[in-house]
């Protein structure tokens, strides 16, 4: 091939994004991950982190790292299995199985490492991993890099889930494994776990949730859907991240004691790249003494305060807000155009709230997703409330 034209490819692929309006320009955050911040020069309200409450910029964190950086330096300096597990990371890990209520837990560079760290071990050849249609990628991802069969179940319906398992017994797989994000990311439904326990249970399979939009969020001092449902010491696996409530980076399996020493020898993330850096740790370790604190109580209960104010509002203006149960809130208008229409006015109108479209969600049912955090005032909420009430009539959204 000609020399010149070896990339030729990319310029096709970029191109059919251009057309179908699905190419993205990455917006650039010109101060602090706050409830208000600057994206490209514009200051706005901010509703598309997922910093539910506020633990980014949290004094205590800032402090914890910097004076990790003062005792540890900035790097580990290797992988966790050769010399880079310090003291602090065995904190971090000992804070987090008390935390879950779990025997153990092995954190992880993010919670996408994770999920890939804890399927590996589990799954290989003549095992069969069942997932909920609208899991996240990462567990996508995860169960690709193994050799088990998948089958999928329909978004949260537990007849033909019971359906999979009933095959699965009659196949004779060796091990099964079922798995389902704890909040769904797109649409802040939750999962019900105590059904899918109870299915577990009975047909003998291992429970496993990503629980990535609950930790910080669910259960008490935000412990996760597990404990959300009354079900600590009942559920097998637990994955969480540290990179959206917690404030920082990293994910972590809490599990028992066996499967994390199963994880420290076989999980591919976990031996192949680099452990986190000491101020990662010493921050996640201040954030999950933060969320066990009074004053992480009221965060979780100014979260809630503002999710239910914030959604009864959009749908008093005539929002569809879809089947949101958490502060992950869908405005849900259809098409890929509209969705981008109403994200750039409102973003002219002060207000960031992203846009998301097909592939990510069916194309009739694109979105801008809203998360509203502790961190945002009443008089916040109800300026964006002002801004998604004039834009949604311009556009002809609601009346
Ligand atoms: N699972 C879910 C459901 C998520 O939404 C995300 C983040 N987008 C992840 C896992 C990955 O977590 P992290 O950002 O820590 O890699």
């Amino acid at each position: 091939m000609d020399y010149v034209h070896r990339f030729d490819f990319v310029d096709t692929e970029l191109d059919s994004l251009r057309q179908q309006g699905l190419y993205r320009r990455l917006r650039i955050l010109m101060a602090q991950q706050g409830p208000t911040t600057t994206i490209d020069g514009k200051k706005v309200i901010n509703l598309s982190s997922n910093n539910y409450l506020g633990l980014t910029t949290h004094p205590k964190l800032c402090a914890a790292a910097k004076k990790a950086i003062d005792d540890w330096g900035v790097g580990t300096g290797a992988v966790r299995t050769i010399i880079g597990t310090m003291a602090i990371h065995e904190e971090l890990e000992k804070k987090l199985a008390a935390f879950k209520h779990s025997e153990a837990a092995l954190v992880f560079q993010s919670g996408f490492t994770a999920n890939a760290g804890v399927l590996g071990p589990l799954l290989g050849e003549g095992d069969l991993v069942i997932s909920d249609e609208l899991n996240h990628a990462s567990i996508i991802d995860g169960v690709r890099l193994t050799k088990a069969e998948r089958a999928i179940y329909p978004h949260l319906d537990m007849a033909v889930l019971e359906q999979r398992l009933q095959e699965a017994q009659a196949t004779g797989h060796k091990k099964v494994v079922v798995v389902t994000d704890g909040v769904f990311s797109m649409d802040g439904d939750i999962a019900p776990l105590d059904k899918i326990a109870a299915l577990c249970q009975k047909y003998g399979a291992i429970s496993m949730v990503d629980d990535a939009h609950a930790s910080g969020v669910l259960g008490k001092n935000g412990r996760g859907t597990v404990n959300h449902f009354g079900l600590d010491g009942k559920w097998d696996i637990q994955v969480g991240t540290l990179s959206k409530a917690i404030g920082a980076m990293g994910g972590y399996v809490a599990t028992n004691q066996k499967l994390r020493e199963l994880m420290q020898h076989r999980a591919r993330p976990f031996l192949f790249s680099t452990s986190h850096p000491p101020s990662v740790v010493a921050t996640c370790i201040a954030a999950l003494d933060v969320l066990q604190s009074a004053e992480g109580e009221a965060l979780i209960a100014r979260m809630w305060d503002n999710t239910a104010f914030f959604k009864k509002e959009l749908q008093r203006l005539g929002f569809n807000t879809g089947v949101s149960q958490t502060p992950i809130t869908p405005v849900i208008v259809g098409e890929g155009a509209l969705v981008m229409k109403l994200s750039d006015e409102l973003f002219a109108a002060g207000v960031f709230a992203q846009g998301i479209v097909f592939p990510t969600v069916a194309r009739d049912k694109g979105r801008v997703r809203t998360i509203v955090t502790a961190t945002h005032t009443k008089q916040e909420l109800e300026q964006a409330l002002e801004a998604f009430g004039k834009v949604g009539k311009k556009l002809g959204i609601v009346r």
